[in-house]
């Protein structure tokens, strides 16, 4: 075992279409390594919730299933990393999205010393993340996500994480806007994948099949650059 602490918190990056499993897999590794979970998407409908400037001009955006601009999304992440409460590290769910968003952050992490150490894209069939979508809910306690088939809480309507009943559906969660967002993906997320592996940060993950069999597979990945 190595006795090196690190001193630089690592920053990872989940890449995946819509439905891929980056949230419920981000979740996973936050409790294990201690990292924080960035999701621009729920930062963004923290935004619309609170009506702020920003989640005013995101909001029909979002029900559309286009994606928000670059500069919007930007600046939310950016206050975001400014929080004190990210230590270790970060784990980014839904961001960069863009390739102007991918060299933004660049910028952003090399301003304070850091860089992203592995981005991880969640290798799916396109075909079966409209289930995927149309199927999730998440509790409204915690944030725990479910599935009406696929990830069921042990107890129905009981939050298995914090024993809370309230559950909510994003507005989003349609089969047909599911259609315009994985649109969205090849477009203009998909040639990040080759962005990060031109300078040989990507690892191509299987992701279809059993969720801890996939968290297995991720947290090899993520032990391997936080030295534990
Ligand atoms: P993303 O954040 O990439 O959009 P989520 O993590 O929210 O995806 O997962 C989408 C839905 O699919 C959720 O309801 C989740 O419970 C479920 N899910 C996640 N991973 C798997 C998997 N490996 N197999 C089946 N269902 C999954
Ligand atoms: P999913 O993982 O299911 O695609 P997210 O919660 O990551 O959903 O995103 C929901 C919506 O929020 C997207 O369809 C898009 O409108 C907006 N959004 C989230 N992150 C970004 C981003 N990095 N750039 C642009 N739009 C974004
Ligand atoms: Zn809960």
């Amino acid at each position: 075992m190595s006795t090196q602490t690190r001193t630089r918190p690592v920053n990872l990056i989940l890449l995946g279409p819509p439905g891929a499993g980056k949230g419920t897999q981000a979740r996973m590794l936050e409790e294990r390594f201690g990292l924080v979970q960035l999701s621009t998407g729920d930062l963004l409908r923290d935004a619309v919730a609170k009506g702020t400037a920003a989640g005013k001009s995101a909001k029909a955006v979002m029900e559309a299933g286009d994606l928000v601009s670059d500069e919007i999304v930007i600046a939310i992440l950016s206050d975001r990393l400014d929080q004190p409460d990210i230590t270790k590290g970060t784990i980014l769910d839904g961001f960069p999205r863009t390739e102007a968003q991918a060299a933004a952050l660049d910028d952003l992490l090399a301003k304070c010393g850091q860089k992203i150490d592995a981005a991880i894209s969640l290798e799916v069939e396109d075909e079966a993340m409209v289930a995927r979508v149309a199927g999730r809910y998440t509790c409204a306690g915690c944030g725990e996500g479910y599935h009406d088939d696929f990830k069921r809480p042990a107890k129905a309507g009981v939050c298995d994480k914090c024993g809370g009943t309230e559950f909510k559906r994003r507005a989003d969660d349609t089969a047909e806007t599911v259609r315009t967002r994985l649109a969205a993906y090849h477009d203009q997320t998909a040639p990040l994948i080759a962005y990060y592996d031109a300078r040989g940060a990507l690892t191509r993950v299987p992701a279809m099949g059993d969720i801890d069999r996939i968290a297995a597979s991720l947290g090899k990945i993520v032990a391997g650059v936080t030295d534990r």
